[in-house]
């Protein structure tokens, strides 16, 4: 679902601390919607597996013992799950972006340095920096 392009960035006050370029805010939008496609494409694909396994147990549940119903029950459960958690990333993006559009996102909540454009995009709910992330694991 492709949006309409934000035109609400001129005039806008920088954020508080360092800012990054326009250029940068950019790279890190288009690796979040990016992450986002990809996200929905595997959500709308684990949609379709979830009512296909519905399927299948309407149709030839009718021999199965309870064991069988049992395995498709649990395949189904498992679908379930990883449906919500794959729904679960996609909101963490939506949000990742809105708060990119205040200026708020992708800085590093302890020494308050730039999150680099490439881990903001393999972990977009990512709150520290590489260095601030290895002090804490090691604590
Ligand atoms: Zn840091």
């Amino acid at each position: 679902m492709a949006k309409p392009a934000d035109t609400r960035t001129a005039g806008r006050k920088p954020a508080a601390k360092a800012t990054r370029s326009t250029a940068e805010t950019e790279k890190i939008r288009a690796a979040l919607a990016a992450r986002r496609d990809e996200l929905t494409a595997e959500y709308d694909q684990t949609l379709s597996e979830i009512t296909e396994l519905q399927r299948d147990r309407l149709t030839d549940s009718a021999g199965d013992d309870q064991a069988d119903t049992g395995t498709k029950t649990f395949e189904r459960e498992q679908e379930i799950s990883l449906a919500n958690s794959i729904k679960e990333r996609i909101t963490q993006v939506e949000r990742a972006l809105e708060r990119l559009d205040e200026g708020h996102y992708g800085w590093c909540e302890r020494c308050g340095n730039a999150i680099p454009v490439e881990r903001l995009a393999a972990f977009p709910s990512a709150t520290l920096c590489v260095t601030c992330k290895q002090l804490e694991e090691r604590r």
